[in-house]
Protein backbone atom coordinates (compact mmCIF):
# COMPACT_ATOMS: atom_id res chain seq x y z
CA UNK A 1 0.00 0.00 0.00
CA UNK A 2 1.35 3.40 -0.90
CA UNK A 3 2.44 5.62 2.07
CA UNK A 4 -0.16 8.45 1.34
CA UNK A 5 -2.88 5.49 1.57
CA UNK A 6 -2.20 5.81 5.41
CA UNK A 7 -2.48 9.04 5.98
CA UNK A 8 -5.14 8.45 8.24
CA UNK A 9 -2.83 5.62 10.31
CA UNK A 10 -0.04 7.58 10.80
CA UNK A 11 -2.18 10.79 11.74
CA UNK A 12 -3.50 8.69 14.64
CA UNK A 13 -0.65 8.67 16.66
CA UNK A 14 -0.61 10.21 20.02
CA UNK A 15 2.59 10.26 20.73
CA UNK A 16 2.24 7.83 23.83
CA UNK A 17 5.20 6.29 22.89
CA UNK A 18 3.57 3.13 24.25
CA UNK A 19 4.86 1.01 21.54
CA UNK A 20 8.59 1.91 22.35
CA UNK A 21 8.46 -0.13 25.85
CA UNK A 22 7.46 -3.27 24.02
CA UNK A 23 9.72 -3.05 20.57
CA UNK A 24 12.56 -5.44 21.26
CA UNK A 25 15.26 -3.45 18.95
CA UNK A 26 14.70 -0.10 21.38
CA UNK A 27 14.80 -2.47 24.17
CA UNK A 28 18.24 -3.56 23.12
CA UNK A 29 19.31 -0.41 21.94
CA UNK A 30 17.37 2.31 23.99
CA UNK A 31 18.07 4.41 20.58
CA UNK A 32 15.04 6.44 19.29
CA UNK A 33 15.82 6.15 16.35
CA UNK A 34 15.26 2.50 16.19
CA UNK A 35 11.16 3.49 18.19
CA UNK A 36 8.43 2.62 16.18
CA UNK A 37 7.12 5.63 17.22
CA UNK A 38 9.95 7.31 14.87
CA UNK A 39 8.76 5.31 12.53
CA UNK A 40 5.45 6.75 12.66
CA UNK A 41 6.96 10.59 12.99
CA UNK A 42 9.29 10.34 9.99
CA UNK A 43 6.29 8.88 7.85
CA UNK A 44 4.38 11.80 9.06
CA UNK A 45 6.85 13.76 8.05
CA UNK A 46 7.17 12.36 4.43
CA UNK A 47 3.51 12.35 3.58
CA UNK A 48 3.34 16.27 4.56
CA UNK A 49 6.08 16.56 1.79
CA UNK A 50 8.70 17.86 4.68
CA UNK A 51 12.47 16.06 3.89
CA UNK A 52 13.87 13.38 6.53
CA UNK A 53 17.96 13.02 6.55
CA UNK A 54 18.67 9.55 4.75
CA UNK A 55 20.52 8.41 7.96
CA UNK A 56 17.29 8.53 10.02
CA UNK A 57 15.43 7.26 7.45
CA UNK A 58 17.07 3.91 6.85
CA UNK A 59 17.70 3.86 10.63
CA UNK A 60 13.94 3.53 11.12
CA UNK A 61 12.98 1.51 7.80
CA UNK A 62 15.68 -0.89 8.29
CA UNK A 63 15.86 -1.42 11.73
CA UNK A 64 13.18 -3.29 12.26
CA UNK A 65 12.25 -6.64 12.45
CA UNK A 66 8.25 -6.27 11.51
CA UNK A 67 7.55 -8.67 14.30
CA UNK A 68 4.57 -6.21 15.50
CA UNK A 69 4.66 -6.61 19.05
CA UNK A 70 4.27 -2.88 19.13
CA UNK A 71 1.30 -2.57 17.31
CA UNK A 72 -0.43 -4.96 19.73
CA UNK A 73 0.26 -2.32 22.45
CA UNK A 74 -0.23 0.64 20.26
CA UNK A 75 -3.99 2.35 21.67
CA UNK A 76 -4.90 3.67 18.39
CA UNK A 77 -3.97 0.38 16.55
CA UNK A 78 -1.94 1.73 14.26
CA UNK A 79 -0.42 -0.59 11.53
CA UNK A 80 2.77 0.25 12.78
CA UNK A 81 4.51 -3.25 10.14
CA UNK A 82 2.34 -1.89 7.53
CA UNK A 83 3.85 1.86 7.56
CA UNK A 84 7.32 0.38 7.60
CA UNK A 85 6.46 -1.93 4.53
CA UNK A 86 5.23 1.25 3.00
CA UNK A 87 8.18 3.35 4.03
CA UNK A 88 10.26 0.48 2.54
CA UNK A 89 8.54 0.39 -0.79
CA UNK A 90 9.29 4.35 -1.42
CA UNK A 91 13.09 3.79 -0.43
CA UNK A 92 13.32 1.03 -2.81
CA UNK A 93 11.46 3.43 -5.48
CA UNK A 94 14.58 5.86 -5.19
CA UNK A 95 16.98 3.18 -4.89
CA UNK A 96 17.92 3.54 -1.88
CA UNK A 97 17.94 0.06 -0.14
CA UNK A 98 21.15 -1.03 1.75
CA UNK A 99 22.89 -2.86 -0.90
CA UNK A 100 22.95 -5.84 1.41
CA UNK A 101 18.99 -5.96 1.71
CA UNK A 102 19.50 -5.68 -2.23
CA UNK A 103 22.16 -8.38 -2.38
CA UNK A 104 19.68 -10.31 -0.51
CA UNK A 105 16.23 -9.84 -2.68
CA UNK A 106 18.68 -10.72 -5.86
CA UNK A 107 20.07 -14.16 -4.43
CA UNK A 108 15.88 -14.79 -3.31
CA UNK A 109 15.37 -13.65 -7.24
CA UNK A 110 17.84 -15.08 -9.14
CA UNK A 111 19.01 -18.06 -7.28
CA UNK A 112 16.02 -18.70 -4.69
CA UNK A 113 16.87 -18.42 -1.44
CA UNK A 114 18.29 -15.75 0.75
CA UNK A 115 21.82 -17.07 0.61
CA UNK A 116 22.07 -18.00 -3.20
CA UNK A 117 23.16 -21.34 -4.48
CA UNK A 118 20.13 -22.76 -6.88
CA UNK A 119 19.58 -26.34 -7.05
CA UNK A 120 22.64 -27.65 -5.85
CA UNK A 121 22.19 -25.69 -2.54
CA UNK A 122 18.78 -27.06 -2.09
CA UNK A 123 19.61 -30.64 -2.72
CA UNK A 124 22.73 -30.05 0.18
CA UNK A 125 20.35 -31.44 2.93
CA UNK A 126 18.85 -34.22 1.49
CA UNK A 127 19.99 -37.45 2.99
CA UNK A 128 22.23 -39.64 0.67
CA UNK A 129 20.06 -42.55 -1.04
CA UNK A 130 16.56 -41.22 -0.07
CA UNK A 131 13.72 -42.28 -2.16
CA UNK A 132 10.24 -40.66 -2.22
CA UNK A 133 7.37 -40.79 -4.48
CA UNK A 134 6.99 -38.35 -7.33
CA UNK A 135 3.21 -37.33 -5.74
CA UNK A 136 1.89 -37.42 -2.33
CA UNK A 137 -0.58 -35.95 0.06
CA UNK A 138 1.68 -33.71 1.43
CA UNK A 139 5.02 -31.81 0.33
CA UNK A 140 7.37 -31.55 3.08
CA UNK A 141 9.42 -27.99 2.43
CA UNK A 142 12.44 -26.94 4.93
CA UNK A 143 12.55 -23.52 3.69
CA UNK A 144 15.98 -21.59 3.29
CA UNK A 145 17.72 -22.08 6.71
CA UNK A 146 17.92 -25.84 6.82
CA UNK A 147 20.40 -26.56 3.75
CA UNK A 148 22.45 -23.38 4.69
CA UNK A 149 23.16 -24.26 8.25
CA UNK A 150 21.23 -27.19 9.70
CA UNK A 151 21.00 -30.19 7.36
CA UNK A 152 20.30 -32.31 10.97
CA UNK A 153 17.29 -30.62 11.57
CA UNK A 154 15.51 -31.67 8.34
CA UNK A 155 16.64 -35.24 8.04
CA UNK A 156 15.68 -35.43 11.73
CA UNK A 157 11.84 -34.12 10.47
CA UNK A 158 11.95 -36.07 7.90
CA UNK A 159 12.76 -39.22 9.23
CA UNK A 160 10.01 -38.42 12.40
CA UNK A 161 7.53 -37.89 9.60
CA UNK A 162 8.02 -40.98 7.60
CA UNK A 163 8.67 -43.34 10.39
CA UNK A 164 4.74 -41.73 11.58
CA UNK A 165 3.78 -42.86 8.02
CA UNK A 166 2.65 -39.41 6.74
CA UNK A 167 2.33 -39.48 3.10
CA UNK A 168 4.70 -37.39 1.75
CA UNK A 169 7.29 -36.32 -0.74
CA UNK A 170 10.12 -32.89 -0.97
CA UNK A 171 10.82 -30.81 -3.73
CA UNK A 172 13.83 -31.63 -3.45
CA UNK A 173 16.53 -29.13 -5.63
CA UNK A 174 13.19 -27.88 -6.84
CA UNK A 175 12.42 -26.22 -3.56
CA UNK A 176 12.71 -22.12 -3.68
CA UNK A 177 12.24 -19.60 -1.00
CA UNK A 178 9.09 -18.69 -0.24
CA UNK A 179 9.29 -15.05 -1.15
CA UNK A 180 8.68 -13.35 1.60
CA UNK A 181 11.42 -10.77 2.17
CA UNK A 182 10.87 -9.77 -1.06
CA UNK A 183 7.31 -8.77 -0.06
CA UNK A 184 8.80 -7.12 3.35
CA UNK A 185 11.00 -5.04 1.12
CA UNK A 186 8.64 -3.55 -1.21
CA UNK A 187 9.27 -6.06 -3.92
CA UNK A 188 5.40 -7.13 -4.39
CA UNK A 189 5.53 -8.03 -8.61
CA UNK A 190 9.40 -10.18 -7.50
CA UNK A 191 7.00 -11.92 -4.55
CA UNK A 192 3.85 -12.30 -6.81
CA UNK A 193 6.88 -14.68 -9.08
CA UNK A 194 8.00 -16.23 -7.04
CA UNK A 195 4.77 -17.08 -5.06
CA UNK A 196 3.38 -18.13 -8.08
CA UNK A 197 5.69 -20.41 -9.19
CA UNK A 198 6.47 -22.11 -6.15
CA UNK A 199 2.56 -22.84 -5.61
CA UNK A 200 2.65 -24.16 -9.95
CA UNK A 201 5.74 -26.69 -8.23
CA UNK A 202 3.64 -28.23 -5.47
CA UNK A 203 0.08 -28.53 -7.72
CA UNK A 204 2.51 -30.24 -10.38
CA UNK A 205 3.19 -32.85 -7.82
CA UNK A 206 -1.18 -33.04 -7.58
CA UNK A 207 -1.45 -31.58 -4.19
CA UNK A 208 -2.47 -28.35 -2.58
CA UNK A 209 -0.74 -29.44 1.03
CA UNK A 210 2.46 -28.34 2.62
CA UNK A 211 4.16 -29.41 5.88
CA UNK A 212 7.06 -25.99 6.72
CA UNK A 213 9.71 -26.48 8.88
CA UNK A 214 10.43 -22.12 9.00
CA UNK A 215 7.45 -19.71 10.40
CA UNK A 216 8.00 -17.27 7.87
CA UNK A 217 7.60 -20.09 4.99
CA UNK A 218 3.99 -20.82 7.17
CA UNK A 219 2.82 -17.02 7.65
CA UNK A 220 3.89 -16.45 3.55
CA UNK A 221 1.83 -19.60 2.39
CA UNK A 222 -1.10 -18.75 5.18
CA UNK A 223 -1.35 -15.53 4.82
CA UNK A 224 0.34 -13.62 2.02
CA UNK A 225 0.05 -15.93 -1.15
CA UNK A 226 -3.90 -16.04 -0.71
CA UNK A 227 -3.96 -12.37 -0.66
CA UNK A 228 -1.73 -11.49 -3.27
CA UNK A 229 -1.86 -14.14 -5.96
CA UNK A 230 -5.18 -15.07 -4.74
CA UNK A 231 -4.14 -19.23 -4.29
CA UNK A 232 -4.64 -20.59 -0.63
CA UNK A 233 -2.20 -23.58 -0.05
CA UNK A 234 -2.97 -25.55 2.85
CA UNK A 235 -0.13 -25.53 5.37
CA UNK A 236 0.71 -26.35 8.53
CA UNK A 237 3.62 -26.10 10.38
CA UNK A 238 5.60 -29.29 11.28
CA UNK A 239 5.04 -28.25 14.83
CA UNK A 240 1.33 -28.68 13.96
CA UNK A 241 1.54 -32.28 12.56
CA UNK A 242 4.30 -33.64 15.24
CA UNK A 243 1.55 -32.42 17.63
CA UNK A 244 -1.05 -34.53 15.75
CA UNK A 245 1.40 -37.47 15.58
CA UNK A 246 2.15 -37.36 19.23
CA UNK A 247 -1.52 -37.33 20.17
CA UNK A 248 -2.53 -40.04 18.01
CA UNK A 249 0.20 -42.27 19.29
CA UNK A 250 2.05 -42.25 16.61
CA UNK A 251 5.45 -40.71 17.77
CA UNK A 252 6.20 -41.91 21.15
CA UNK A 253 8.57 -40.17 22.72
CA UNK A 254 9.70 -41.83 25.48
CA UNK A 255 13.40 -41.37 26.72
CA UNK A 256 13.40 -38.90 29.22
CA UNK A 257 15.36 -35.72 28.91
CA UNK A 258 15.98 -34.58 31.95
CA UNK A 259 16.21 -30.51 30.86
CA UNK A 260 15.03 -27.46 31.93
CA UNK A 261 13.77 -25.47 28.81
CA UNK A 262 11.84 -22.54 27.94
CA UNK A 263 9.74 -22.13 24.57
CA UNK A 264 10.63 -18.94 22.24
CA UNK A 265 7.59 -17.57 20.75
CA UNK A 266 8.45 -17.15 16.80
CA UNK A 267 6.86 -14.40 15.40
CA UNK A 268 5.52 -15.69 12.23
CA UNK A 269 4.43 -18.72 13.93
CA UNK A 270 2.83 -18.58 17.51
CA UNK A 271 2.82 -15.07 17.80
CA UNK A 272 1.35 -14.02 14.65
CA UNK A 273 -1.34 -16.95 15.10
CA UNK A 274 -2.26 -17.35 18.75
CA UNK A 275 -1.38 -21.06 18.98
CA UNK A 276 0.42 -20.48 21.89
CA UNK A 277 -0.38 -23.45 23.67
CA UNK A 278 0.44 -26.21 20.91
CA UNK A 279 4.33 -26.16 20.52
CA UNK A 280 4.09 -25.69 25.04
CA UNK A 281 1.77 -29.11 24.90
CA UNK A 282 4.29 -31.16 22.39
CA UNK A 283 7.52 -30.03 25.19
CA UNK A 284 5.28 -31.60 27.61
CA UNK A 285 5.03 -34.90 25.66
CA UNK A 286 8.66 -35.32 26.35
CA UNK A 287 9.32 -37.46 29.71
CA UNK A 288 11.36 -35.52 32.20
CA UNK A 289 11.32 -32.30 30.60
CA UNK A 290 10.60 -28.99 33.09
CA UNK A 291 9.29 -26.10 30.91
CA UNK A 292 9.27 -23.09 32.23
CA UNK A 293 8.19 -19.58 30.72
CA UNK A 294 10.34 -16.68 29.83
CA UNK A 295 9.52 -13.36 31.86
CA UNK A 296 8.00 -11.93 28.25
CA UNK A 297 6.48 -15.01 26.10
CA UNK A 298 3.52 -15.56 24.52
CA UNK A 299 1.38 -12.04 23.02
CA UNK A 300 4.20 -9.99 24.04
CA UNK A 301 7.37 -12.14 24.04
CA UNK A 302 10.38 -10.67 22.38
CA UNK A 303 11.31 -11.34 18.75
CA UNK A 304 14.97 -13.04 18.07
CA UNK A 305 16.36 -10.10 16.34
CA UNK A 306 17.49 -11.28 12.84
CA UNK A 307 14.31 -11.13 10.85
CA UNK A 308 13.58 -8.95 8.22
CA UNK A 309 17.24 -8.34 6.89
CA UNK A 310 17.87 -6.58 10.46
CA UNK A 311 20.98 -8.99 11.20
CA UNK A 312 22.59 -7.62 7.33
CA UNK A 313 22.07 -3.82 7.83
CA UNK A 314 22.36 -3.36 11.79
CA UNK A 315 24.25 -6.69 13.42
CA UNK A 316 25.58 -5.94 16.83
CA UNK A 317 21.75 -4.71 17.43
CA UNK A 318 20.16 -7.25 16.04
CA UNK A 319 22.77 -9.57 18.14
CA UNK A 320 22.18 -7.25 21.38
CA UNK A 321 18.10 -7.89 20.76
CA UNK A 322 18.47 -12.30 20.66
CA UNK A 323 21.37 -12.01 23.53
CA UNK A 324 18.28 -10.21 25.98
CA UNK A 325 16.64 -13.50 25.43
CA UNK A 326 19.29 -16.01 26.03
CA UNK A 327 20.29 -13.75 29.14
CA UNK A 328 16.84 -14.29 30.84
CA UNK A 329 16.78 -17.69 29.84
CA UNK A 330 20.45 -18.02 31.98
CA UNK A 331 19.04 -16.30 34.79
CA UNK A 332 16.27 -18.45 35.18
CA UNK A 333 19.04 -21.45 35.30
CA UNK A 334 17.30 -22.86 31.44
CA UNK A 335 19.45 -24.83 29.53
CA UNK A 336 17.66 -24.83 26.28
CA UNK A 337 15.92 -21.99 24.37
CA UNK A 338 13.57 -24.06 22.12
CA UNK A 339 12.48 -22.94 19.03
CA UNK A 340 9.81 -23.35 16.05
CA UNK A 341 11.86 -21.74 13.35
CA UNK A 342 15.19 -22.30 11.55
CA UNK A 343 15.94 -18.52 11.79
CA UNK A 344 15.36 -17.98 15.40
CA UNK A 345 17.25 -21.31 16.27
CA UNK A 346 20.01 -19.66 13.89
CA UNK A 347 20.17 -16.31 15.83
CA UNK A 348 20.26 -18.05 19.27
CA UNK A 349 22.89 -19.95 18.47
CA UNK A 350 25.45 -17.86 16.26
CA UNK A 351 25.18 -15.91 19.41
CA UNK A 352 25.90 -18.67 21.68
CA UNK A 353 29.34 -19.58 20.12
CA UNK A 354 30.07 -16.25 19.29
CA UNK A 355 30.25 -14.73 23.04
CA UNK A 356 31.33 -18.37 23.77
CA UNK A 357 28.28 -18.51 26.38
CA UNK A 358 28.35 -21.85 28.31
CA UNK A 359 25.49 -24.42 29.41
CA UNK A 360 22.61 -23.11 27.16
CA UNK A 361 21.89 -24.31 23.55
CA UNK A 362 19.35 -22.87 21.12
CA UNK A 363 17.09 -26.12 19.60
CA UNK A 364 14.70 -26.00 17.01
CA UNK A 365 11.43 -28.78 18.78
CA UNK A 366 11.49 -31.09 16.45
CA UNK A 367 15.19 -32.07 17.25
CA UNK A 368 14.36 -31.93 20.67
CA UNK A 369 11.48 -34.45 20.26
CA UNK A 370 13.71 -36.07 17.90
CA UNK A 371 16.73 -36.91 21.08
CA UNK A 372 13.45 -38.59 22.99
CA UNK A 373 11.76 -40.74 20.36
CA UNK A 374 12.69 -44.25 20.22
S1 LIG B 1 1.79 3.44 20.66
FE1 LIG B 1 0.73 4.07 18.77
S2 LIG B 1 -0.09 6.08 19.26
FE2 LIG B 1 1.45 5.67 20.82
S3 LIG B 1 3.37 6.57 19.97
FE3 LIG B 1 3.33 4.41 19.34
S4 LIG B 1 2.41 4.47 17.30
FE4 LIG B 1 1.89 6.44 18.28
S1 LIG C 1 7.62 -4.44 14.38
FE1 LIG C 1 8.91 -5.17 16.08
S2 LIG C 1 10.98 -4.41 15.62
FE2 LIG C 1 9.53 -3.26 14.30
S3 LIG C 1 9.10 -1.42 15.48
FE3 LIG C 1 7.51 -2.90 16.00
S4 LIG C 1 8.26 -3.95 17.85
FE4 LIG C 1 10.01 -2.86 16.92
Amino acid sequence: MPLEDLENQVSSCIGCRVCEEKCPLYLASRDPGFSPWRKIEIAGRLIKGIDVPLEDLLKAVYGCTLCGICERACPTGIRITEVVRALRTRVAREEKTPAKITRMCSNIIGEGSMIGGGNEFWASWIPEGLSLPEKAENIYLVGCMIPFKMPDLGRATLEMLLRAGVDLTILGEEERCCGLLLWEHGLVEEFRKAAEENVKKIKRRNTGRVIVSCAACYYAYREIYPKVIGERIEVKHVIEVLDELVEAGRLKPRKPLKERVSYFDACHFTRYTGKYDLPRRLIESIPGIELVELPRSREFGYCCGISSGVKLVFKSLADSAGRMIIDEARKMGVRKIVTSCPLCMYQFASIIEKDNIGGIEAVDLPLLLYRSID
